[in-house]
């Protein structure tokens, strides 16, 4: 078919057009309609259709028009109808009409009678068939004729509150250090690396690391021997703000400041942190080789030991097998010359437990000490800035001064004590304090979620696919499956960062008769933070498209950085339990029971008079009011952590009673405990957020955390809906007005979207994605 086709010169056939247009054009209609066109057309066109079948072969149902004839047709139809009134071409018949007139013909009655009964008969939309027909420039109705629009962002949306409030909010106490480390991201010396080898990305981010290290950051690490800080919050909150940059940078300064530095900080004494200005200053570079390749979860059983020589009065440090490699060790492939190596203690042929010694691996010269093997882990699935390696130790002798001993040590008579006597309590004492790197490696995950919501909503607000006929397309975020993929995320990544900051408070408060709560609650908040960056790191990316999928919009290496943060300071899966066990533990304490038969009888005679009473009325309340009110949020999920810790205590103890030891009765119950520790994250989020939300002075502020709130609270209990209505907390009416609920909440924050994300105040030159500017 070529541009003398007659259907689009012929007069005869003009009126057809736009109904033939139509019919292909929109895929809605059937081969026995396309088949009932065709042989009404026949009928009612006169003369010579069987000998000169043009029209019909325009509609032979298997043999549709290419893409060319279709925009041809298309731009015949848009030609001609410029020359006619718009009041004129309201119907497809009345355009065919005009179209007939255009060409200088008046069209025939019968004719026109067709076209309106075919359209009558067929149900098209006709007034929004023609405006969608005639409008070239709003959208690609004909493949091959699409236009990409690219507006600018929609900012006419704006806040109901003032973004610099929000962002002071956000910030929190250490406001002032983030700020620090946002003029250094926008200072120029901080820009992503493209395609680079793992070795010059590795130096680069040697290099920025140094230059942390001389901006004075590392120093902060250790307030008590620097004074440089008034508390370790400072350098959580800078680990925190470089999160918006380079997450390699993040975990190489993490590595080296924080778990190597930290190692010393609080498992060694005076002698150890006098070596603390020389690691803030990276003079000594170190690493934290813990995990080895046969125990990573399980760090108890290590392999590894140190062995104490009362001849020498020195350590031996050794790798008996294979399996007790070190494995992993962030910074041990190039850079590190101190390890913070952890094994079994033996001394005089009695193992202590797990307890770590300072041992030099690299000399001057970068090569491996004699003893010592040194291995490079390669290329990752990310973080490949971070140079990962292995450690082999063959009878390494250090001195006697080298156990980091606060929590157990040998003297020069070669007498091991230590103020824990029990092993196992020691052990979980001396990690118990390592918690400061479970806080950071969330506050991180976090920091990547928020940078990628930043991207998506911008973009979002900005792109535009289909929309009504006549009007411009519409901008996706504006579709309620767009809201309902990022406003939900954005109201976690609120309620998150809030209660990270109160867990950071609480943490920092070293108050001893929280700690254990503030360890299970670090454990479940690392874990669902991570879970929670992992799939909207994801969900950003498919909602970006393609343009989602190209380096330098930093999905990619958001996703591939941040993947391992449900691994390593402490597997999710673990953590969640070890959060569940803590639950379970907390009443030890308050029971003065020390086994765990004896906590769980006590926790289920006590289930009924504990568990948190519900209104009789809520399972049926459903109430916009109702939902939006905190205290029935705060009470449904306190039922649910609540019904999950005493059912889990009753299945414990039942088979704990029944005979069987604690450790398989954990296993028959790992997934109530896995669900009891997502439970009590769900419910302190919700309870940290409210309590900020509740401090709020200014009205457009306080008015955008509430509507924060109160998505958050409703998607995770829509999320969680079948275990509401499995246990009658909630009936089907109910879960329905929670989802429309949703569905108002998200349209709400879209108004607000674009505010919302600049408030994470995220630099233009860390986030780095070109669709977000
Ligand atoms: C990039 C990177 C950097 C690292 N940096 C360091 C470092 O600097 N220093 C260091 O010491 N280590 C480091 N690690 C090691 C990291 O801490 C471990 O990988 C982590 O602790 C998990 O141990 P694993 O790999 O042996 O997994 P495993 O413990 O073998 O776990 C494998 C799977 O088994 C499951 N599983 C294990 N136990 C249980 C259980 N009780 N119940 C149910 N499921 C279970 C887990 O959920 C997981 O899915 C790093 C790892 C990586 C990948």
């Amino acid at each position: 078919m070529h541009d003398t086709d007659p259907l689009l010169h012929d007069f005869r056939y003009l009126p057809y057009l736009p109904l033939i247009y139509v019919a292909w054009s929109n895929g809605e209609l059937s081969p026995t309609e396309l088949k009932n066109i065709r042989v009404i057309a026949a009928k009612r066109f006169a003369p010579g259709i069987d000998d000169k079948p043009v029209l019909a072969n325009w509609l032979v149902p298997d043999s549709p028009p290419s893409a060319t004839q279709m925009l041809r047709l298309l731009r015949r139809i848009r030609e001609l109808s410029n020359r006619s009134p718009r009041r004129e071409r309201e119907t497809l018949a009345s355009l065919g009409d005009a179209l007939a007139r255009a060409a200088g013909t008046a069209p025939l009655p019968e004719v026109t009678r067709a076209i309106q009964e075919l359209e009558e008969a067929l149900g098209v939309a006709s007034a929004e068939a023609v405006r969608e027909l005639l409008h070239e420039s709003e959208r690609g109705a004909v493949p091959g004729d699409t236009l990409t629009l690219h507006a600018p962002p929609d900012r006419l949306s704006g806040a109901p509150f003032d973004v610099g409030t929000m962002s002071r909010l956000l910030d929190g106490r250490y406001h002032r250090e983030r700020n620090r480390i946002r003029d250094l991201l926008s200072g120029g010396d901080f820009t992503h690396v493209g395609e680079v080898s793992t070795a010059e990305y590795r130096e680069q981010v040697f290099q920025w690391l140094t230059r942390l290290a001389d901006e004075g950051i590392g120093q902060l690490a250790y307030p008590e021997v620097t004074g440089a800080a008034e508390d370790l919050g400072s350098f959580m909150a800078c680990v925190e703000a470089l999160s918006d940059f380079d997450i390699s940078l993040v975990i190489k300064m993490g590595v080296h400041f924080g778990l190597f530095g930290g190692a010393i900080y609080f498992l060694g004494t005076e002698r150890h942190r006098a070596l603390l200005p020389d690691v803030a200053s990276l003079k000594t570079l170190g690493c934290f080789a813990m995990t080895e390749t046969g125990h990573g979860s399980n760090v108890q059983s290590l392999g590894t030991t140190g062995t104490y020589d009362p001849d020498a009065d020195q350590w031996v440090i050794h790798s008996p097998d294979d399996a007790s490699r070190k494995d992993y060790i962030g910074n041990a492939a190039c850079h590190a010359q101190l390890a913070a190596v952890f094994g079994q203690l033996i001394v005089d042929g009695a193992s202590h437990g797990v307890h770590a010694w300072l041992v030099p691996i690299r000399g001057g010269d970068g090569a491996a000490l004699p003893g010592v093997s040194i291995s490079d882990c390669g290329r990752k699935m990310g973080l490949n800035g971070v140079d990962n390696g292995r450690l082999m130790f063959d009878q390494v002798r250090v001195p006697r001064e080298n156990l980091l001993n606060r929590y157990g040590s040998v003297g020069p008579d070669g007498v091991y004590q230590s103020d824990i006597p029990s092993p196992s309590r020691r052990f979980f004492t001396m990690l118990g304090t390592l918690v400061a790197g479970r806080i950071t490696i969330a506050t991180a995950a976090l920091a990547a979620a928020r940078g990628a919501l930043t991207i998506a909503v911008r973009y979002g607000a900005r792109r535009r696919q289909f929309g009504p006929a006549g009007a411009p397309e519409v901008a996706i975020l504006d579709y309620q499956t767009h809201q309902r993929r990022l406003m939900p995320a954005l109201a976690r990544a609120y309620a998150l960062t809030f209660t990270l900051r109160d867990v950071v408070d609480h943490y920092l408060s070293r108050d001893a008769s929280t700690a254990r709560e503030v360890e299970a609650l670090a454990a479940a908040i690392k874990a669902s933070a991570s879970w929670f960056a992992t799939a909207t790191i994801q969900d950003c990316r498919e909602c970006c498209g393609g343009a989602g999928y190209l380096a330098e919009n930093r999905f990619a290496a958001l996703k591939a950085d941040t993947d391992i943060f449900t691994t390593f300071e402490g597997d999710n899966m673990v953590l969640m339990q070890l959060a569940a066990k803590g639950l379970l533990g907390a009443f030890q304490a308050e029971l003065g029971e020390t086994r765990v038969s004896g906590i769980l009888r006590h926790l289920v005679a006590r289930a009924g008079a504990e568990l948190s009473e519900l209104d009789p009325l809520t399972p049926r309340l459903t109430s916009s009011e109702h939902l939006r009110d905190p205290s029935f949020q705060a009470e449904a999920f306190q039922h649910r952590e609540d019904k999950l810790l005493w059912s889990a205590a009753g299945r414990l103890r039942s088979r704990i009673q029944g005979g069987m030891d604690s450790f398989q009765a954990m296993i028959e119950c790992q997934d109530h405990l896995v669900s009891l520790g997502r439970a009590h994250a769900d419910r302190v989020t919700h309870e940290r957020f409210s309590a900020a939300v509740s401090e709020v002075k200014d009205p457009g502020t306080g008015a955008a955390l509430t509507l924060m709130r109160d998505l958050y609270a409703l998607s995770r209990l829509e999320a969680e809906q079948a275990w509401f209505l499995r246990h009658g907390v909630f009936e089907a009416p109910k879960a329905r007005a929670i989802r429309d609920e949703v569905n108002a909440l998200c349209l709400e924050a879209r108004g607000m979207a674009l505010s919302l994300v600049d408030a994470f105040a995220i630099p233009e030159a860390a986030l780095g994605a070109p669709i977000a500017r």
